[in-house]
């Protein structure tokens, strides 16, 4: 679809053409594994990557190759991949990147999750991160090593209120020819593209904004198709004939898309961790209101922040779009639109403060989820960043007592008396 067509525009269309078999206008659920071959030359074509085409939906299904185009689209992105969840792209991302003994300079404010992963789990592969405070630019260049083979880091930084400076991240990635994988789940394509900053891969947990009301778990890997994997010879699964497709030079052979093709013809063929068909469906139906509801939601976490930073209960807001903040300076640059409806607070009287906060709360819900149309609040330090340190906790901005919301777009009004009523109780 064409790249002049605006956001709005394009969150409905694109990806989606009439159906060729019956004409139906939305994007059906193609709810079958898998797909009959005109005959056996055209069976052999596919397998070779000399015809794109459908064969089973491990690998492609029509449903889901529709939100991959969608998201390809608003990130302004050459290709995308559909995964199972956030998770699973954030392992997709780096697959075709990485090998035993090659690590990955990290943000040390992610998701919960994200530390986990990369901080632990990763380990298994052979594979390690080493996370760096990406306010300090010098740090993050010296962190570069010759095994290092991509920077991560997250556009709107959860649990919130921190944007990165992306273009001085990109230009350090750049700089040592790496590239630049920003998770872009908390600000969603409609705030912030990270693709115009220099990122080189966005991820996304489709299970927030994209779908936007708690009914999916996804996740997508965006390809900017702009990096030179051939240049440096660091990159052989994508440059140098790769063994686990018939000796296939990815790069040589399919340029900007490379990394899409390897991820689907290597990646969920081996790997699996496949999005179905059904959840492609809700995320697409998700994704046709995603400007609406991004305005929505910043709006009223604007709202809920300014009212929040003038309560005595409250010592700090961590809301990048208030003036106090110290990435306030960022928002006309990174995310325009605004920034975003993740934020944390600071409670008088902490820990049990925030555990009494919690357990007050009447229309808010105690979900460990955010990017819902309804509005979440959780205690990161008791249960998504539990795992992490003390030390770990506080710089990832999740100290114990600091209480994180996910501002959803019901009346601002209603919002803010029920946090209201619940500190009430909570300071008593
Ligand atoms: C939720 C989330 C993830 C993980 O996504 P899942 O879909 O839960 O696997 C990764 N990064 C960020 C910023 C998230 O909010």
């Amino acid at each position: 679809m064409s790249e002049t067509l605006g956001f709005d525009t394009l969150q409905v269309h694109a990806g989606n053409r009439p159906d060729p078999a019956t004409g139906a206008r939305q994007v059906p659920i193609y709810q079958t594994t898998a797909f009959v071959f005109r005959d056996a030359d055209h069976a052999a074509k596919l397998f070779n990557l000399q015809e794109v085409g459908y064969i089973y939906s491990r690998l492609t299904n029509p449903t889901v190759s529709a939100l991959a185009e969608r998201v390809a689209a608003l990130e302004g992105g050459a290709g995308a991949v559909c995964c199972s969840s956030g998770h699973a792209a954030q392992i997709m991302a780096l697959f075709p990147l990485m090998q035993p003994g090659c690590n990955v300079v990290a943000a040390n404010k992610l998701y919960g999750g994200t530390i986990q992963q990369l901080g632990n789990t990763i380990r298994k592969f052979g594979w390690s991160a080493k996370f760096v405070d990406f306010d300090d630019l010098k740090a993050v260049e010296a962190a570069v090593d010759e095994n290092t083979r991509a920077i991560f880091c997250e556009s709107i930084a959860n649990p919130g209120g921190y944007i990165t400076d992306l273009d001085a991240i990109a230009k350090i990635a750049n700089k040592v020819g790496l590239p630049l994988i920003v998770d872009n789940t908390s600000a969603s394509p409609y705030l912030c593209n990270p693709i115009k900053h220099g990122a080189t891969l966005v991820v996304h947990s489709a299970t927030k904004y994209l779908t936007g009301n708690g009914t999916v778990t996804g996740g997508i890997v965006v390809d900017s198709g702009k990096f030179d994997w051939s240049a440096s010879g660091k990159f052989p699964s994508l440059a140098a004939p790769e063994p686990a497709y018939h000796g296939l030079n990815f790069h040589a052979a399919l340029g900007g898309m490379a990394f899409t093709f390897h991820s689907i013809a290597v990646g969920l063929r081996d790997l699996g961790m496949t999005m179905n068909p059904q959840g492609a469906h809700y995320t697409l139906m998700g994704i046709e209101t995603l400007s609406l509801r991004m305005e929505r939601h910043v709006a009223n976490a604007k709202k809920v922040a300014e009212w929040l930073e003038k309560d005595s209960r409250i010592d700090a807001v961590t809301y990048a779009g208030l003036p106090s903040s110290p990435y306030h300076s960022r928002i006309a640059r990174i995310c325009p639109k605004g920034a975003g409806a993740l934020f944390t607070f600071a409670v008088k009287g902490g820990y049990d403060a925030c555990v009494k906060l919690i357990d007050s709360v009447k229309l808010f819900s105690h979900v460990a989820n955010l990017g819902d149309a309804r509005s979440l609040i959780i205690h990161s330090a008791s249960t998504t960043h539990r795992q992490l340190s003390p030390e770990q906790q506080i710089a990832a901005g999740a100290g114990p007592n600091v209480v994180r919301v996910s501002i959803g777009i019901e009346d601002p009004a209603d919002i803010i008396a029920d946090l209201d009523q619940a500190l009430a109780k909570a300071t008593a």
